[in-house]
């Protein structure tokens, strides 16, 4: 089986960018694709990773803000059109409580634009007040709030060889992200502003770093990166209270784990 690895879609926000394409990433566990998150031009960033919407069999939000979510209408739309429907397989949506509600939403605007024929689509809520858990076939999922909004979630994905990546979504620093990110293989850590600028709800490199040190992880990838962030020297602030390997989030960047 081939390693576990991440693509980093999307390192950047709800500012458009050339560089960094709105949040995604991507998890290929053997042949299981998962997705998390999926800002604008999501769909554009799988292409050039190699992907198609076909291939992605799970999808998670971390959150609904719209620089998470808002490619998910033409990414099920996309799937309906006929000459290319090609997907065989399950789509399965994760996401904190709350997420039927707000796809019921989208439905009462887009109404079957946004449906799937029966039995093509599922949609697993998480509990967004304490530790969930789900068991896929070749990876487990383990969830905890996060500091963000209401529905917000963060992910610990491990895989049957015990590889373990987390992913925090939008975050403000919370002791769950540190226990959720305990001795991970990879954290995949928001870090939205400089630490000059920190803005509520969301972490800057040092804070990140933190959370990062405390839970020993052994790789650390800052990305959610606003455009403040490429006017310093992140990693540099960063190192202020994390020493082990760290990477600066670029689109189509791609991590084995
Ligand atoms: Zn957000
Ligand atoms: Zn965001």
């Amino acid at each position: 089986m081939n390693p576990t690895s991440v693509t980093i879609l999307g390192s950047g926000t709800c500012v458009p960018s050339l560089k960094r394409s709105a949040c995604a990433v991507l998890i290929k566990i053997g042949a299981t694709k998962l997705l998390f998150d999926s800002g604008p031009g999501t769909m554009h960033r799988l292409l050039e990773a190699g992907i198609e919407i076909f291939d992605v069999d799970f999808i998670f939000y971390s959150h609904f803000h719209p620089d998470h979510t808002a490619e998910l209408v033409p990414f099920i739309f996309a799937t309906k059109y006929p000459d290319s429907n090609k997907r065989n397989a399950l789509l399965t949506i994760g996401a904190g409580n709350g997420f039927r509600h707000f796809f019921n939403g989208l439905k009462a605007v887009y109404g079957e634009y946004v449906e799937l024929p029966e039995g093509m689509m599922r949609i697993v809520e998480l509990d967004n007040n304490g530790p969930d858990s789900r068991q896929f076939a070749s990876f487990m999922v383990e969830t905890l709030p996060m500091k963000h909004r209401q529905e917000s979630i963060g992910y610990r994905i491990t895989d049957s060889d015990g590889k373990s990546i987390v992913y925090s979504g939008d975050t403000d620093a919370t002791e769950n992200l540190v226990s959720l990110a305990a001795g991970a293989d990879l954290l995949i850590c928001e870090s939205a502003m400089p630490d000059a600028l920190k803005t509520p709800g969301h972490l800057t490199p040092s804070l990140a770093g933190d959370m990062a040190a405390r839970a020993k992880v052994k790789k650390l990838v800052l990305t959610h990166l606003y455009p403040e962030c490429d006017q310093v020297d992140l990693t540099a602030q960063c190192r202020r209270t994390y020493a082990g390997p760290l990477l600066i989030a670029e689109d189509l960047m791609r991590i084995e784990v």
